[in-house]
This record gives structure tokens, C-alpha cells and sequence, in this order.
């Protein structure tokens, strides 16, 4: 059985390194808001290329304290819209609609699977305050184009990062590209975490010390609180592992990139489509997406010849329940990405013969 995702095998490459890690922190008998948060904090702010790193206690506090943040800072307003990719995990849009923001979602393209950059300007209300861009799957969501929409109008360009650490757009880490970036550490993400953990990167300083108070109860100073604030904070262990994770970042982002190129140039069912391939600059292969018209045929028919799948996502935000007033609405290829799409093995622990066994089992579907 080749597995989606082996995290056994992953934490086992640098096992010792992450329990020695865990045991300094056991040993020190302190276990949030200590020296272990304020180093991953400053490596990870090297790493993005910000000057600013707030540790949080995961991918969702993160986004939503970045706009938490605009209001309190009073640059964003109850009602106020934000445009945002309509085929996005939907943590993208409750950090939107918790903060008493409109998500405006706009299509992605179906050939890059992004953030339609030429349906951004058309989008764009009196009451716009930002774009919130996904990099997701790991491919870059942005570009130059959209930089400059962006500045034109006034709008704050947010990233969700959650998909893409490491992914870089000429030269810049994404988390830097713009105001201010939300990552997640989940334990299944490229940089994870052995539980929840999140973090916001930016190079303004007072947003910064703004969503630094939030996350801890509104307070700037012990016990005095300037802001509503929430507890969202990074345990020490936690930050102790990522830290040394962040060491093997690129090296295993090179491992899932050499896999993707493996899988370009071995799949060649026209059963089956493959996302556009873009340079390896521009895509960390967080998932490695495939498009099938019987995609739960072709599932099933994986699944029966040993190798996991799963699919990224089933339903659209516009049509969940918990948005029910949207479900009538239609963004087609929004729906067509999620009735199509099925997210195939891919990570730094899948070896060659699996890799075999994924792309013989591919070939093979009729
Ligand atoms: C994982 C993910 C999040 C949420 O991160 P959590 O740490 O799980 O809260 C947000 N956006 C995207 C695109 C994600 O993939």
C-alpha cells in the first residue's frame, strides 16, 4: 500500500533531533512564551525574508488575525469586502466572515488552478480592503499583475500560505510578498508541527505588535488588556520541532519536487489530466493534484490496487452548509476543480518503487 501520507515516516528521518528537542524544553520547565518561540520565531522571519514573525496556535487564529488586526488598527470595517479565490480550504473564508468581513470569491483559472488575477480588478467594490490569495497545492497564486492591482487600488494583499512554505515568486519567499501572510503547521503540511501551530510574517511593525497582543488576550503588558483579544499561542515544544524542521524545508521540498517531475513525465493516461507544470521555483507540491471526469471510479480503482488518495476538497465553500445563503450560486470551475480533482501520494518519504507502483496503477485505469 503506497500512502498518501506516511507521517511515521517522516518524523522518523530526524526522530532523535525532534525528542532531543522536546526534552530540553521538558527539562526547562517552560512551556509557552520562552526562548524556544522567540528562536523559531526569528529563524522563520529569516527564513520568509520579514522582519516580523508572530508565533500563534494555528493556520486558522493566523488568517484571522491578520484582518482582527486591520480592524483594530481601523483600516478594515464591518462589511467590508475582501476578494478572495472561490476554490480555497474553508478556513481562508471563516477567517473572512468571523472578522464580520464579505468574502468576494472570484474563480480560479482552470489551467493554474490560482486566483484569476484578470477577474481580481472587475471584483473590486468602493467597499474592497483586500485580496486574500491561496497558494494552493503549493503553486504560486501570485504575480506581478496582481501586485500592482493591488497597489493601485489600496488594497491590503494578504497570503494564505498554509500550502506553500518555501514557494518563491522571483527571488521573494511567498509570506513576503505582501502586507502580510497566515502559515499553518499542521502536522500535514510541508513544515509541520506535532499538533496545531500557526504563524503570521509581515514587515509592518505595527500590525505586528497589534496581532501579537491579540493572540494574547489583548495584552501588551502583563495584565493590562487594550484589546478583546483571544489565547492563540505556540507551546514551546511545538516551536522547539519546528525549528529544527525548518532546517530540512528545502531539502524536502527539492524530494516532492524531483517526485512531481517523476510523475510529469511518467503519467501519460488521457484518462487523466495533470496540472500545468510551472518551474519548480514556483511550486513546493504541497499536494500533487490530478483531474479525472471519474474521478471516484479512478479512486476506487486506486484504492483497489494499493494506493491512497484523497481529494482536495469534495464540497466548495459556496456550498456547504454552514454558507448555506451561497449554496444557489454557481462558479463552474470552482465545482468542475472539485468534482475532478483527486490529490495522488506525494511527499519526501515516497520512494522510487512506490512512485512506480502510483504511476503503473495510473496508466493502467480504463
Ligand atoms: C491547512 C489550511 C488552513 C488552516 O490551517 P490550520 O492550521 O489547520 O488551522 C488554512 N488554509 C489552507 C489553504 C489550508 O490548507
Amino acid at each position: 500500500m503506497v500512502k498518501l501520507l506516511d507521517l511515521q515516516a517522516i518524523t522518523a528521518m530526524h526522530g532523535d533531533e525532534y525528542k532531543a528537542a522536546v526534552s530540553r524544553v521538558i527539562d526547562s520547565g517552560w512551556f509557552l512564551q520562552g526562548n524556544e518561540n522567540k528562536r523559531f520565531e526569528a529563524d522563520y522571519a529569516k527564513y520568509i525574508g520579514t522582519e516580523h514573525c508572530i508565533a500563534v496556535a494555528n493556520g486558522l487564529d493566523a488568517l484571522y488575525l491578520l484582518m482582527r488586526g486591520y480592524k483594530e488598527m481601523g483600516l478594515m470595517n464591518d462589511g467590508d469586502e475582501i476578494i478572495v479565490p472561490a476554490n480555497t480550504y474553508i478556513a481562508t473564508i471563516i477567517a473572512i466572515t468571523r472578522n464580520n468581513l464579505v468574502p468576494v470569491l472570484v474563480e480560479p483559472t482552470w489551467e493554474h488552478l490560482e486566483i484569476d488575477v484578470d477577474k481580481i480588478e472587475s471584483a473590486i467594490t468602493p467597499k474592497t480592503k483586500g485580496v486574500m490569495i491561496v497558494h494552493l497545492y503549493g503553486r504560486i497564486a501570485y504575480n506581478d499583475n496582481l501586485g500592482e492591482i493591488c497597489k493601485k487600488y489600496g488594497l491590503k494583499l494578504m497570503e494564505d500560505c498554509a500550502q506553500s512554505h518555501g514557494c518563491v515568486w522571483k527571488g521573494v519567499k511567498v509570506g513576503a510578498l505582501g502586507d502580510c501572510a497566515a502559515h499553518s503547521f499542521y502536522p500535514g503540511k510541508n513544515l509541520g508541527a506535532f499538533g496545531d501551530a500557526g504563524a503570521v510574517t509581515t514587515n509592518d511593525a505595527e500590525l505586528a505588535s497589534v496581532i501579537r497582543a491579540l493572540a494574547n488576550y489583548g495584552s501588551q503588558k502583563k495584565y493590562v488588556f487594550k484589546y478583546v483579544g483571544m489565547n492563540s499561542r505556540m507551546s514551546e515544544p511545538d516551536a522547539a520541532v519546528l525549528d529544527v524542521k525548518l532546517k530540512y524545508l528545502d531539502d524536502d521540498n527539492k524530494a516532492r519536487q524531483k517526485l512531481a517531475a517523476y510523475y510529469y513525465e511518467h503519467i501519460s493516461n488521457p484518462l487523466i489530466k495533470l496540472p500545468k507544470r510551472i518551474s519548480d521555483e514556483n511550486n513546493v507540491y504541497h499536494q500533487f493534484p490530478i483531474f479525472c471526469e471519474r474521478r471516484d471510479e479512478l479512486q476506487e480503482y486506486l484504492k483497489e490496487n494499493g494506493v491512497q488518495t484523497l481529494i482536495h476538497y469534495p464540497i466548495p465553500p459556496h456550498k456547504q452548509e454552514c454558507y448555506r445563503g451561497w449554496n444557489a450560486r454557481s462558479y463552474p470551475i470552482t465545482e468542475k476543480i472539485h468534482r475532478e480533482e483527486l490529490s495522488i501520494p506525494m511527499n519526501q518519504v515516497v520512494s522510487v518503487e512506490e512512485a512506480k507502483e502510483v504511476v503503473s496503477a495510473l496508466n493502467s485505469f480504463r
